[in-house]
């Protein structure tokens, strides 16, 4: 197997591809849940017919382990597409609004509506999941869809370029590769819906393109998630949970446990259980190990070790970096402060913020932007509770990390700045449809609603 070279969508070729898209759409073949149903499972033989292919992108890109293709991208990805292909005729069916003596005459439906021809833009660091796993919703919906993932992601991007024309149905999916020049030519363009998944700065990009044609976005971003962690919980557990969410795919993860909030008498047991724990999952050191992925450019490592570099926080474990191999060594800094920087790098640096109380802990997550995820590590449930009702976040999740993302039937999303909208299952299907609300009043109904034509005959008596 060879990795293919990545090649840019000419820049001309892409409003013409939107114009073809949205000819096909008119022709409103892509409604059928018959259509809808044969594109999933086509999308289906694309992730099961390449699995080798697949997993040698996502090495090549990201030095991923080929377990953690399985487990993070490849699996997830045919759960949501075969949920959308078990559940596409039940979405999708009009539904009738609870039954009402003023209005049931008038027969109020809503119809699940596809929005038209629609965008979805991905990030590197899960490019196969959050490239794809969007569109088995807008192909659920009934859409047509163009797919723009990561210039960050060769290998994966150009894998992609070749296998959706070869597998889906050519006259209403395309994927356009490309960096800013190609991207920002995707964006001039007027899109029903735009589902974006990425960084806050690229966002705002995304969201002011997205306003001059009025443009509903979808917006998955990331953000400063923290754990906050109980003496009171299984240490064991929650070293090894907390950790993997830190090293999985070198911590470029965008619900990945950004820093963790530790009372300060409990430090120092931690930081030993951290070790231990890294040291179970990595025998020989991270570098030897055939487990753990590399940061995704030279750009991203210089970022990373310049944030390690500038940390007033000390290192108690790692610290270890090599650019050429674009390795940076499972880290933990402690002594680490609330506005260091560190505590937003997307890389596999554990910061650890000591605190006095469970109430300073609080007040250190509510004076940053709302995270993304948010992390519990605690037996005792009146502590869950205590920072569940002080606290903001796209996402809880308690003794465990990341792995709500795939919790069939929860929304995925973020609130305020780490995102708006949700993701999985029906709350994509959701994203990109439109209810349209309709009704269909029989002319007896005049008998009583017939007095609302002029000339008025009756007169309100003054109040
Ligand atoms: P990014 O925002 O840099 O890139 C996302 C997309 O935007 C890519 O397709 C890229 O080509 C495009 N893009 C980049 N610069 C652009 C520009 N100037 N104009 C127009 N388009 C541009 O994100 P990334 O670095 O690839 O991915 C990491 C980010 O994604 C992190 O912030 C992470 O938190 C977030 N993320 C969020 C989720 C989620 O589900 N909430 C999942 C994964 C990643």
């Amino acid at each position: 197997m060879t990795i293919l070279a990545y090649t840019t969508t000419p820049i001309e070729e892409i409003p013409v591809i939107r114009d073809n898209l949205r000819r096909a759409f008119k022709t409103g073949k892509s409604k059928s849940i018959a259509y809808r149903k044969q594109q999933l499972r086509a999308l289906r033989d694309l992730i099961t017919e390449n699995i080798p292919r697949i997993r040698e992108a996502l090495a090549a890109d990201l030095h991923r382990p080929a377990f953690d293709a399985d487990f993070l991208e490849i699996n997830p990805l045919l759960t949501e597409v075969k949920l959308a292909y078990d559940r596409v005729a039940k979405w999708a069916k009009p539904e009738k609004p609870a039954w009402s003596f003023n209005w049931f005459a008038m027969k109020p439906t809503i119809r699940k509506e596809p929005k038209g021809v629609v965008l979805v833009m991905s990030p590197f660091n899960y490019p196969l999941l959050l490239t794809f796993s969007p569109l088995a919703g807008a192909i659920a919906a009934g859409n047509a869809s163009v797919m723009k993932p990561s210039e960050l992601a060769p290998a994966c991007s150009a894998l992609f370029a070749e296998l959706v024309p070869k597998y889906l149905d050519t006259e209403m999916y395309s994927i356009v590769n490309g960096a800013i020049p190609e991207t920002t030519k995707i964006l001039e363009l007027q899109w029903d819906h735009i589902f974006f998944t990425g960084g806050a700065r690229v966002a705002r990009i995304v969201l002011a393109a997205a306003a001059k044609h009025l443009t509903p976005v979808t917006t998955e971003l990331g953000g400063k998630s923290p754990a906050f962690i109980d003496p009171k919980c299984d240490l064991k557990i929650t070293t090894k949970r907390l950790l993997w969410g830190k090293v999985v795919n070198a911590g470029q993860t965008c619900m990945a446990p950004d820093y963790v909030l530790v009372p300060k008498d409990f430090v120092d047991t931690f930081v030993n259980a951290c070790v231990d724990t890294l040291k179970e999952f990595f025998p020989d050191g991270a570098e030897k190990s055939d487990s753990f992925a590399r940061i995704v450019t030279p750009s991203h490592f210089a970022r990373v070790k310049g944030l390690l570099d500038g940390t007033q926080g000390k290192i108690v474990f790692g610290g270890s970096t090599d650019a050429d191999a674009r390795f940076i060594e499972p880290t933990l800094v402690v002594g680490v402060k609330s506005d260091d920087s560190l505590i937003e790098l997307f890389g596999p640096i554990l910061p650890i913020i000591a605190v006095d109380s469970l109430d300073e802990a609080i007040e250190v997550v509510n004076s940053q932007d709302h995270p993304l995820a948010l992390y519990i590590f605690s037996k005792d449930s009146a502590y869950k509770a205590k920072v569940l009702d002080n606290t903001q976040s796209g996402t809880v999740a308690a003794n465990e990390t990341m792995i709500h993302y795939g919790a069939e039937g929860l929304p995925f999303g973020g609130t305020g700045p780490s995102g708006s909208g949700y993701a999985t299952g029906k709350y994509t299907f959701d994203a990109f449809t439109h209810l349209r609300c309709t009704i269909d009043n029989p002319g007896w109904v005049d008998l009583i609603l017939g007095g609302r034509y002029p000339p008025y005959t009756v007169r309100l008596e003054p109040e």
